[in-house]
């Protein structure tokens, strides 16, 4: 497997609009896109930094991971996505590797990249996600 970079940093929010400020007004940067991904009941947010994005999460539902997550440990960093060339090869390499996975299989993420989770008891308590962008 080949990491090629930090594709994103996840950071879990009660609301986007109620950061805004901070990004943009403080930091900065310009939100380039806002989507909610159905299947995950999450909003997120996307600034670029060079090829490296911010990514916020807003839960949709009491059931989404993401209000769980807020709820158990408060707002703040969520994951850390890398990028490679290929996750579904990735996946196989880790979990050989002794790795738990979360997906056993590439799924569709925000931004149309297909991305899978590790499980963050074997990555360090660091949840982790592999993206892949489509070619
Ligand atoms: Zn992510």
């Amino acid at each position: 497997m080949e990491i090629t970079h930090i594709e994103h940093i996840g950071i879990a929010v009660k609301s986007i609009e109620e950061q805004l400020p901070y990004y943009e007004g403080v930091l900065g940067l310009k939100c380039y896109n806002i989507e909610t991904v159905e299947d995950q009941k999450v909003k997120t947010a996307f600034f670029k930094i060079g090829q490296t994005k911010i990514e916020l999460l807003e839960p949709t539902s009491e059931e989404s991971t993401i209000a769980k997550f807020i709820e158990k440990r408060g707002e703040g960093i969520h994951h850390i996505a890398y990028a490679t060339t290929d996750v579904n090869e990735a996946l196989k390499e880790v979990e050989a590797k002794g790795v738990r996975l979360i997906d056993q299989q590439a799924r569709a993420g925000a931004e149309g990249l297909r991305i899978a989770f590790l499980h963050p008891k074997t990555t360090g308590s660091v949840l982790t996600e592999l993206c892949e962008h489509p070619e």
